[in-house]
């Protein structure tokens, strides 16, 4: 008895388009049908190294059987084949990943994207009109049979089929003379042979069908003519062939198909090792970041072939955490085919091939940015909190193999700089590198510390993103030349007069810095007088260590750290009239001193681009002065 069932909506939905919509490309179905083939294949000669329940076979092969009498074309393997519960749940609903994106570019009718997001499966709709899968897996007691004309429901059954494996049959649809449309041609050898050829021809298994062939025998007149079956694909993986003949359409076609992005990639390499260590490598940078990069799910990796076939979906160690976002594949002769995939962790050739791809990805990524600086910029826009992080990570561990990755855009600068080329041009006498740190290069220049900044003439990284001030705690230096945050409280911006007019002048106030200090005893570590600020009356900075961001980063952190605390530090600006004012209230009345106080360390918290601790206090007090000023001016 056959069971009937409903599509889930997003599936409906694709198939309705499948159905009804014109494209040009309906060709494209076998190719799907043929790489669905091909992975459940895979799947059986893996699974079959593993579990016993699994049996292989010596002859893995995918066969394409036409029938023009019933205009049929089936695509048959001895893959994994699939269980009842897997034909509801793979052929019933489309993955989640990525369908949104999915219909919108299905929309514009990219169908170059079918196949790139679970779904290629559908496409067999868009040229038969009913389409029937007998399918039998060693993980069911008995085969099935599933069965739809691409509407709304699909029946499953059960049925007779000896051995592991899938039949797909399509029950083509009739030619379509009005709209152009000639589904026989599907039925045809030499349709087959070219699609084959253009679309399936590195498929790692061989894709077979029963040929015409003439023979001329010496009794007759006429050829004979007889079948025979041929493989029709040359199965060399496009790794393996020569690179001088690979297009790179070719190589992007197969990243988009092999890694569901529907960008080309914005980088990729390819890599042929010989001697004690033989591999290939092609790898690929995306342009994007995957959609779940950032989060749990995203796992790194490289698919692992050996001598063409693969024998593992993602070898995780393959490539470091660093360059995770880095895909692609391995190839390498040197693998036994036979050891289970815990072994393969350990494997001592693994290692080194692995180290042998880290080095590839920095030297090619260093020749990026020497060479083409624009590439290696949209690169470091997409990746460059990774390295920033790398560089932190693992206390500093990777850091030397990445200092010269990262780039920052500055005060002087739009352009993102390195390092290297930051002290390359900083005046001589400069002894550090200086980083200035806030949401974006706007707020950075309008923070009061930058007057002494470009008195001086100096240029000072601008950090925007969170992971940079503790990237550089980690990295200290650069070329022996430290590291100083602009906020930090002592200062080598200001000239040595400069210090001893301040050293004086605050002796001199000795008394009213000290009430400043007390009234604001629970809210700053120190209040003094500074010499760098030019025009800011008053500015918050922090003593060495910790700095405001890196605190507001922590305790935003779920178990964050105890006693993380940066040293807080007002700074007033002795030239400016507010300090004036100040010293004559301190003068006139000690306690108001308290008020002013209060005002003060608010005014540094929003020029710092901060809310203010306590807006109704703040509000009162500004009120009552600006009464007051009134009272002033009037009388
Ligand atoms: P994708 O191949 O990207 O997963 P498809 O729509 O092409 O998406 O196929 C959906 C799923 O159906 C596959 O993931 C697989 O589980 C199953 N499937 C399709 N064809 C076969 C087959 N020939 N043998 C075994 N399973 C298959
Ligand atoms: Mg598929």
């Amino acid at each position: 008895m056959a069971k009937t069932k409903q599509f889930k909506t997003q599936s409906k939905k694709l198939l309705d388009l499948m159905v009804n919509a014109i494209y040009t490309h309906k060709e494209i179905f076998l190719r799907e049908l043929i790489s669905n083939a091909s992975d459940a294949i895979d799947k059986r000669h893996h699974l079959s190294l593993t579990d016993e329940k699994v049996p292989g076979v010596e002859d893995y092969e995918i066969f394409i059987e036409r029938d023009k009498n019933n205009r049929s074309l089936t695509v048959k393997d001895n893959g994994i084949g699939m269980t009842e519960k897997e034909l509801v749940s793979e052929l019933g609903t489309i993955a989640e990943s990525g369908s949104k994106t999915f219909f919108e570019k299905l929309e514009k009718k990219d169908l170059d994207i079918i196949g790139q997001f679970g779904v290629g499966f559908y496409s067999a709709f868009m040229v038969a009109q009913e389409v029937v899968v007998r399918t039998r897996s060693p993980y069911d007691e008995k085969a099935y049979e599933w069965k739809s004309a691409g509407k709304a429901t699909y029946t499953i059954a059960e049925t007779e089929k000896e051995d592991i494996g899938t039949e797909i049959t399509l029950h083509l649809r009739e030619d379509d003379e009005e709209n152009e449309e000639n589904y026989s041609e599907y039925l045809e050898e030499n349709t087959i042979r070219s699609l084959i050829k253009k679309y399936s021809d590195y498929i790692r298994h061989p894709i077979r069908m029963e040929v015409e062939k003439e023979k001329q025998e010496d009794d007759k007149e006429e050829p004979t003519t007889y079948t025979e079956t041929e493989t029709l694909n040359s199965m060399i993986p496009i790794w393996k062939r020569q690179k001088s003949e690979i297009e790179k359409k070719e190589l992007d076609d197969f990243y988009k198909r092999e890694f569901n992005d529907f960008e080309d990639p914005l980088h990729t390499v390819h890599t042929s090792v010989e001697g004690l260590l033989t591999y290939t490598a092609l790898l690929f940078i995306p342009k994007k970041p995957p959609f779940d990069f950032y989060s749990e799910k995203y796992e790194k990796g490289l698919k692992l072939y050996s001598k063409g076939v693969m024998i593992e979906e993602k070898n995780e160690p393959l490539v470091p955490d660093h360059f995770r976002f880095v895909k692609g594949l391995v190839d390498s002769a040197d693998l036994s085919l036979n050891i289970s995939r815990e072994m393969l962790q350990h494997d001592r050739q693994l290692k080194r091939i692995a180290s042998h791809i880290e080095k590839k990805i920095k030297s090619e990524l260093e020749k990026l940015q020497k060479n083409d600086r624009e590439k290696y910029v949209e690169f470091f826009e997409a990746y460059g909190s990774i390295l920033k992080y790398g560089i932190y990570d693992k206390f500093g561990a990777e850091k030397d193999k990445l200092k010269d990755l990262v780039m920052f855009k500055t005060t002087k600068s739009d352009d993102y700089i390195t390092l290297a080329e930051y002290i390359e041009r900083k005046p001589d006498e400069q002894k550090a590198i200086y980083y200035a740190t806030g949401k974006d290069k706007a707020s950075i220049l309008a923070q009061p510390q930058m007057d002494a900044l470009k008195k001086k003439g100096y240029e000072a990284l601008l950090f925007t993103e969170e992971i940079d001030e503790f990237m550089v705690q980690v990295l200290a230096e650069y070329d022996s030349v430290p590291f100083k945050s602009l906020k930090q409280a002592e200062s080598d911006l200001v000239d040595e007069d400069r210090k001893k007019d301040i050293e004086q002048k605050e002796k001199d106030h000795g008394k009213l810095l000290k009430a400043l200090k007390k009234a604001l005893s629970d809210k700053v570590d120190d209040v003094r007088l500074s010499g760098r600020l030019q025009e800011a009356p008053v500015c918050l900075v922090t003593g060495e260590g910790l700095s405001l961001e890196m605190e507001r980063i922590l305790e935003k952190l779920p178990d964050k750290p105890e006693g993380v605390k940066a040293q807080r530090i007002l700074e007033l600006n002795p030239d400016h009239e507010l300090f004036a004012a100040l010293q004559k209230v301190h003068a006139k009345d000690k306690k108001r001193v308290n008020d002013y106080a209060s005002l003060l360390y608010n005014q540094a918290l929003l020029i710092e681009g901060r809310s203010i601790e306590d807006p109704k206090t703040f509000s009162d007090l500004m009120v009552r002065l600006m009464v007051e000023a009134s009272k002033d001016e009037a009388g």
